[in-house]
């Protein structure tokens, strides 16, 4: 009975093993005709200045609308980008398209903000980097100025000693470098010390502990501080709450993004917020 009944747990684990690997096959396939078919396409969610109101910037965020599943979350699909490195062409989609949005916008006569794009491991670490960033600025005609990218922390180390070169490279074309989640990975200082990064952004996880876990509230005055004194900008991610507002501007800390402000929303939606604003 015993054996039975292993046998049909074995026979249970090895069907969902091999259903998660067809599973994979398949968003594999869907993903690499995803850009083809134009199913990906981009959100944008402003940053703003929360003493003031004003809108500083916007990221741009990845979106999939996979038919028969929706819109699916990059947190799903980029894990699997990344391994079977399709993050590269991925990658490339939404610098370009960010980056001719952003021109678009201000020849339209929109304020002119910076737009912020996210930057995955193997494109930050790919040698081809700082020419593709490169063609992508004159290609669409955007100045160097307007365009930030988004590194986590666990891009800049473990890797090649090369990055410092082509974040110093990427700097002198004008490009702001942030550090994407602050704090969520393994942080090292010395790293941080190394490269010349220009900004941070607290990672939510902190943010949403305020009022709630004093080790949170600790851990953000500390970096507050240590980010004033570095000078190194630094904004708060994931803001949902007026609470967490007075908390972080007592700080010294107004840059802010979080649906407590916008959510990340399509062109249309977008541009109907900034023409209101200005
Ligand atoms: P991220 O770059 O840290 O982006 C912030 C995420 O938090 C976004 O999720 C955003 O929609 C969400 N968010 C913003 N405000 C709030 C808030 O007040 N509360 C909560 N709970 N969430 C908020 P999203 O769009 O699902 O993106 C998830 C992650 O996927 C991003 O985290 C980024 O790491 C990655 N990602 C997105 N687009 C791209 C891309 O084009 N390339 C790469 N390599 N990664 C991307
Ligand atoms: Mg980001
Ligand atoms: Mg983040
Ligand atoms: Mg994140």
């Amino acid at each position: 009975k015993a054996k039975e009944l292993g046998g049909n747990q074995y026979q249970k684990a090895s069907k969902a093993l091999k259903n998660h690997a067809l599973e994979t096959i398949e968003l594999t396939n869907a993903l690499h005709q995803a850009l083809e078919k134009e199913e990906m396409l981009l959100y944008y969610q402003p940053k703003v200045n929360g003493r003031t109101g004003e809108i500083l910037g916007l990221e741009a965020l990845l979106r999939w609308n996979r038919p028969g599943y929706g819109f699916i979350s990059p947190a799903d699909f980029i894990p699997l980008a990344e391994k079977t490195r399709q993050i590269l062409p991925i990658g490339y989609w939404v610098l370009k398209t960010a980056c001719q949005q952003c021109k678009d916008w201000q020849e339209k006569g929109f304020s002119q903000m910076k737009m912020a794009v996210n930057l995955s491991v193997y494109q930050i670490n790919h040698p081809d980097i700082v020419q593709q960033v490169q063609s992508v600025l004159e290609e669409t005609g955007l100045e160097g100025k307007y365009l930030e990218l988004e590194i986590t922390e666990s891009a800049t180390v473990n890797t090649n000693k090369q990055i410092e070169e082509v974040l110093k490279e990427l700097k002198a074309m004008g490009i702001t470098i942030s550090i994407d989640d602050f704090g969520k990975e393994y942080s090292s200082l010395s790293r941080f010390k190394e490269l010349s990064i220009d900004k941070i952004k607290i990672d939510m996880s902190f943010v949403q502990g305020i009022g709630i876990n004093i080790k949170d509230e600790a851990i953000i005055k500390a970096v507050a501080l240590l980010m004033t004194e570095l000078k190194v900008d630094f904004l708060a991610e994931g803001v949902e709450t007026k609470e967490q507002v007075d908390f972080l501007l007592r700080l010294g800390c107004y840059q802010f993004q979080g649906y407590y402000f916008y959510r990340p929303m399509p062109v249309k939606e977008f541009e109907s917020v900034v023409n209101m604003k200005n």
